[in-house]
């Protein structure tokens, strides 16, 4: 194929200098965050408006290249970044960040979809509003890449996955047309709600530019804890008590095992691990009042909690940070003893015990030594479940073994294999086994409508298409 001419309309776009095609400077944009996915780009594009979406995906029609809308790029199952081929252009939203709208009365926010999730966080609270989605990846990832993969955290408890976040969006079809549907609308029943297509369809409908999202009231108190319980059944218990006394204050409620609390004290230098324990909750209750009204509530209300042994109650803001450093730091502490085999899985709350149980013991008859590290959040059913040490020398060996266990279990519960990473490259084979022949065909029918010639992200949700070149 003869490159010159489509890099030269590219240049002409968005400026020379926003077209990347030396290997060094494409280098970050081709490779996941977890370096599993090794690609390479015809060029990495970076337009700065809606305007130069259009027109790059318009010009990227014309000639027949496929293209990965990339954000922050750290998403965890490869649906970022392209294939081997060489062929595709990567379209990173980066530059897109402005911040087109404020309306602090309606509690709504318009912005581009490169803007940062933690910059959405500081303009939120210029005006005294939260944005509360939360992630560990919050300084690097984007609004438009929190929509297209629905992302999910640590607050969905009580705000929802960004699909409840979401009122508006604009969208760049395949086509080339602008769909602007920017309404800042929490009740709007005229029609079908195009936007829900595009939230958590990993960029491959259509190029999110922008978003009309929801802000809400500031809290001004927090009462952060962790509690050892004996089993997950309790923490479930802990769970429904908590909710029945606190309601929607109830913020977060993660469930960390033992070995997580061992992980992050044997590899994390100043993480302070307050106890060891079998299990262990971590919650938080916010409101508008105040700290101290607010622990006083919970403290009146612990002598009828269910059973429980230690318990930290965090007493500054210092405390509070250093209860959720144990929780954040799992993932880095797990990597410090080699790889594993990481799954995002979900089922009804209240089948977590039940998987924990039933998959933790198949797990061990067919790979007695191996490991287990399980964390997460039970309030949501969510469980990030890590299988290390199976006993191969390439762990990645018994990974078809070890998925089956883990994604049978799952959905003999009525769960999914994934509940907030998404499908990516990683599990696109997968989902296509467990989907139903009938949710695959419509499916491949709204592809087909929305994006006819398989222009974007190839090989993300869908198997491969080849494309000639
Ligand atoms: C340390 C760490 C912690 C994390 N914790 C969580 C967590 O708690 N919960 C959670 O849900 N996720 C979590 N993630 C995963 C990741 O941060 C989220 O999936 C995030 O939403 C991805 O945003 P991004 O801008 O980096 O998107 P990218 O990684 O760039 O892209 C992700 C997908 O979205 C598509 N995409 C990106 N931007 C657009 C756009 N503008 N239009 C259309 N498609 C687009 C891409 O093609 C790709 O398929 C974590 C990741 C890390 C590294």
């Amino acid at each position: 194929m003869d490159t010159a001419p489509i890099l030269s309309r590219l240049r002409q776009i968005v400026g020379h200098e926003c077209v990347y095609t030396d290997a060094t400077a494409t280098a970050p944009f081709v490779i996941d965050w977890r370096k599993r996915f090794h690609g390479q780009a015809l060029a990495v594009v970076l337009p700065s408006t809606t305007a130069e979406v259009a027109e790059v995906v318009r010009c990227c029609q014309q000639y027949g290249v496929q293209l990965v809308p990339q954000g922050g790029n750290t998403g965890l199952v490869g649906g970022g970044v392209p294939d081997a081929s060489g062929r595709t252009v990567v379209l990173s939203l980066r530059r897109l960040r402005q911040i087109r709208h404020i309306d602090a009365n309606n509690n709504t926010m318009t912005v581009e979809a490169g803007l940062t999730l933690a910059e959405l966080h500081q303009h939120a609270q210029t005006i005294e509003r939260l944005f509360p989605l939360s992630l560990a990846s919050e300084g690097s990832c984007t609004i438009g890449g929190n929509i297209a993969t629905n992302a999910g955290g640590t607050a969905v408890l009580r705000y929802g996955n960004m699909r409840e976040l979401t009122l508006g969006l604009e969208v760049v079809l395949a086509n080339g047309e602008v769909l602007s549907e920017l309404k800042g609308l929490r009740k709007n029943n005229s029609g079908y709600d195009l936007k829900q297509l595009f939230i958590g369809s990993e960029g491959t409908l259509g190029i999110i530019t922008a978003a009309t999202v929801r802000l809400f009231p500031l809290p001004t108190a927090y009462c952060t804890a962790m509690i050892e319980v004996a089993s997950p059944d309790v923490a479930l218990a802990w769970l429904h008590a908590l909710q029945a006394r606190f309601d929607d204050r109830l913020t977060t409620f993660e469930l960390i095992s033992g070995r997580c609390l061992q992980l992050v004290q044997t590899h994390i230098s100043g993480a302070r691990v307050p106890f060891h324990a079998p299990w262990a909750v971590l919650f938080e209750l916010s409101d508008g009042g105040e700290d101290a009204h607010l622990e006083q509530q919970l403290l009146e209300w612990l002598p009828s909690a269910p059973r429980y042994g230690e318990a930290v109650i965090a007493q500054n803001r210092k405390e509070r940070q250093a209860l959720w450093l144990v929780r954040e730091a799992i993932s880095e502490a797990q990597s410090c003893e080699g790889i594993s085999l990481k799954h995002d899985i979900a089922v009804p709350v209240s089948a977590v015990p039940m998987f924990l149980q039933q998959a933790g013991d198949k797990l061990r008859a067919a790979f007695p030594d191996c490991r287990i590290t399980a964390f997460g959040h039970l309030g949501d059913g969510n469980l990030h479940y890590n299988v290390s040490q199976t006993g191969a020398a390439d762990i990645y060996q018994d990974e078809p073994r070890v998925n089956r266990i883990v994604f049978e279990t799952a959905y003999q519960l009525g769960g999914t294999l994934s509940a907030e990473h998404g499908i990516g490259r990683l599990r696109r084979e997968t989902l296509w086994q467990y989907r139903s022949p009938l949710a695959r065909q419509v499916m491949q029918q709204l592809k087909q409508g929305l994006d006819p010639a398989g222009l974007f992200n190839p090989g993300v949700l869908f198997p491969a298409q080849e494309k000639d070149s």
